[in-house]
């Protein structure tokens, strides 16, 4: 179950709070396009590009970590001029450890951001990345609740059995 929880809980991908994961030694990011960057299918708008020039100008690295097919993975990842990962099946290792190969850094050193639990944050913690969990930019309300009352569930069950 611990797999499953995020280090960070942000609303927005603005709100990563850069210099804390600077100071945790978080040299690069894995990032999800669809509902993380973008509304999904759409391009990179100015807001995610906004958000990946921030981190590029703060120092850090990025690649782009999509269960998305080639050809939008791609299209996306030359628009904000980041390495890519496609067809990524995440949660399962194999494009983590593609995109860790493309970072050039230890698993420790990375922070995966993105707004599902059971692709990005199960898949960056089994790989013993920093997980970081945004709310999905569509359905904002509805998932991020849905987490909310989850985490609310696991945490009261531990309460009572103690
Ligand atoms: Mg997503």
């Amino acid at each position: 179950m611990k797999k499953l929880y995020p280090d960070l809980l942000y609303e927005k991908i603005e709100d990563i709070d850069l210099d804390l994961l600077k100071e945790k030694g978080i040299k690069g990011f894995i990032l999800d396009i669809d509902n993380t960057l973008v509304v999904p299918h759409t391009h990179a708008d100015d807001r995610a590009k906004a958000f990946v020039n921030k981190i590029k100008d703060a120092g850090f690295k990025g690649c782009i970590v999509s269960n998305n097919i080639y050809e939008r993975a791609k299209a996306f990842a030359q628009e904000v001029d980041l390495d890519f990962v496609c067809d990524g099946n995440k949660p399962s290792a194999k494009p983590f450890r593609l995109a860790i190969a493309k970072l050039k850094l230890e698993n420790r050193e990375i922070a995966v951001v993105g707004d599902q639990i059971f692709t990005d944050v199960w898949g960056g913690n089994r790989q013993n990345m920093t997980t970081i969990l945004v709310n999905p930019i569509c359905d904002k309300e509805n998932k991020f609740i849905k987490f909310k009352r989850m985490m609310e569930r696991v945490i009261m069950k531990g309460y009572k059995n103690d």
